[in-house]
């Protein structure tokens, strides 16, 4: 009797534990149809929750899916990242539940194209536009600050190159 109440329990808590997944489908966005052409290296999905790690290959259509995906708070997102920033999302999925969303996604950084070019996309002239500095920046005197705009302290691999006085836009 004890072995039969014990082989029931354990075939409810198996069934439990088995049932106890979700889907999660997603698809990236892009932010311009011409970046498309920069997608030819591969992008990785990654799922991440407290009690599993996945990762699939994003598909030509900028689909993917996770396939018995753990009840449980989930994190995805995508490597490499989208710029200027990585976006994580992170969401709940419930037993038996098909999460499906869309995310933007940018795979070059907005900035890089004016790197070499200090022609304002504004105005078209470059004759008020400036050279961006980041981080912790000692200027001898008041003339040598004034050919440089400070773009604060904070240094990662996306930001604006150029500042135009004219328009006051970054670049
Ligand atoms: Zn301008």
């Amino acid at each position: 009797m004890k072995a039969i109440i014990l082989l029931l329990f354990w075939l409810v808590s198996f069934s439990l534990c088995t049932a106890q997944t979700g889907v999660v489908k997603g698809k990236l966005i892009l932010k311009n149809t011409d970046e498309e052409k920069y997608l030819a290296k591969k992008i990785t999905a990654v799922l991440k929750s407290s009690s599993q790690v996945d990762s699939v290959l994003v598909n030509k259509d900028l689909t993917y899916e996770f396939e018995n995906v753990k009840s449980d708070t989930i994190n995805i997102r995508v490597v490499p990242h989208s710029y200027p920033f990585g976006i994580r999302y992170t969401f709940f999925v419930a037993q038996g539940e098909t999460k499906y969303f869309e995310m933007e996604y940018s795979p070059v950084c907005q900035y890089s194209k004016s790197m070499g070019d200090r022609t304002c996309p504004t105005c078209k002239k470059k004759n008020k536009v400036l050279p961006i500095l980041y981080g912790l920046i000692f200027f001898q005197n008041r003339r040598e600050a004034r050919k440089y705009y400070l773009g604060g302290c904070v240094v990662y691999d996306c930001q604006p190159s150029w500042f135009c006085k004219r328009d006051e836009t970054m670049f």
